[in-house]
């Protein structure tokens, strides 16, 4: 007989667990316990589900780095209890909240699911239902008493993806979040299909949650007519330690004297600046064009296909593990969690 696996299901906030309060017609969080009542099929799963909630659930607007931590202690308190975890937060920041947990749980050796919904639980044609059931049941999918997924991940609309490579790409349907340069893990039909060859390997060695982050960090998004003034402010922010440059296309930018010449000052004050193209698809190729020969040769560091949720996410882990520069770019450039693909 299959042995019964026990799932801690984190409730953070977000839609999933809202309700409609119709004086001022605005959606807010509710009480945790009323999801479990509001979808009695979990009591047919066949394993064993315990909750925790967040005192106050938040908006996933709110999210920041406590919140963060809350969540990476929830499941390091209770790591050797269960078999594995279904986070639920709200999707406009679950790219950036998956990512991040990623980057805090090194060795991790059993699943952690995030999920949430675009419809509130409550509502009829609600996609709660689906993706919470489903990211339960792959929580709980274990073979030869080994989790068959052992890292973090994000499941919507019939598709788990390696959290750190998705983005939230709409507001409004159902599948809302695209993972482009990373094939989905576990596509949901009749059958669960694992696309085993895809799933980073499970660790041997012991869990380790990495808690300090430094939010000292900057993304600057580059838009044709940019002026001097509001990168000159960007990168004259104080304590600034990390910068997104989120360039076009294959990784490129203009090549004005007087930009580059602050990207060069700010780089050698220490700053790390990363180049991250604004597409949702394909790779920075740092020097493939003139236009970023430059910013290759005065140090910016190469994101190649990272998506900027897993950049800020990388950002501010690996500033907090306080690395000399050289082995900093090392790192960065290197695959910690499976969230950058080898060159
Ligand atoms: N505003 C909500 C949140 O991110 C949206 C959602 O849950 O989908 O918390």
């Amino acid at each position: 007989m299959a042995i019964q696996r026990n799932i801690l299901l984190i409730y953070t906030g977000g839609t999933i667990g809202m309700v409609k309060d119709y004086e001022t017609n605005a959606l807010r969080a509710f009480d945790f316990r009323q999801i479990l009542e509001n979808i009695p099929e979990l009591k047919h799963l066949d394993c064993h589900i315990d909750s925790y909630s967040f005192e106050s659930p938040i908006d996933s607007s709110n999210m920041n780095t406590f919140y963060f931590v809350q969540i990476a202690e929830v499941i390091e308190k209770r790591y050797n209890e269960y078999d594995g975890f279904v986070v639920l937060t709200g999707s406009d920041t679950m790219s950036y909240t998956s990512s991040m947990i990623s980057f805090m749980l090194e060795n991790l050796s059993k699943p952690v699911i995030f999920t949430g919904s675009q419809l509130p639980i409550g509502y009829l044609r609600t996609d709660a239902k689906e993706n919470l059931i489903t990211s339960i049941e792959i929580a709980s999918a274990y073979e030869d008493d080994e989790p068959i997924v052992s890292e973090v991940c994000l499941y919507f609309e019939y598709k788990l993806y390696r959290a750190n490579r998705t983005t939230k790409l709409s507001a409004e349907q159902f599948e809302a979040f695209a993972s482009m340069n990373y094939p989905p893990l576990v596509e949901s039909g009749v059958h669960l299909h694992f696309n085993k060859s895809l799933l980073l390997k499970s660790k041997e060695s012991d869990l380790i949650v990495r808690k300090k982050l430094v939010t000292d960090i900057a993304i600057l998004k580059l838009f044709p007519g940019i002026s001097k003034n509001v990168v000159e402010s960007i990168l004259s922010t104080p304590d600034l330690k990390g910068v997104i440059l989120e360039t076009y296309g294959a990784g490129n930018a203009l090549t004005e004297e007087w930009f580059i010449n602050l990207l060069s000052e700010a780089i050698q004050s220490g700053v790390h600046i990363v180049n991250i193209t604004q597409c949702v698809g394909g790779s920075v190729i740092m020097g493939h064009y003139e236009t970023s020969t430059r910013l290759k040769y005065i140090g910016v560091i190469d994101g190649r296909d990272m998506t900027t949720e897993s950049a800020v996410a990388k950002l501010m882990y690996l500033l907090g593990v306080g690395l000399e520069k050289e082995e900093f770019v090392y790192y960065f450039q290197k695959s910690l969690r499976g969230e950058i693909s080898n060159q």
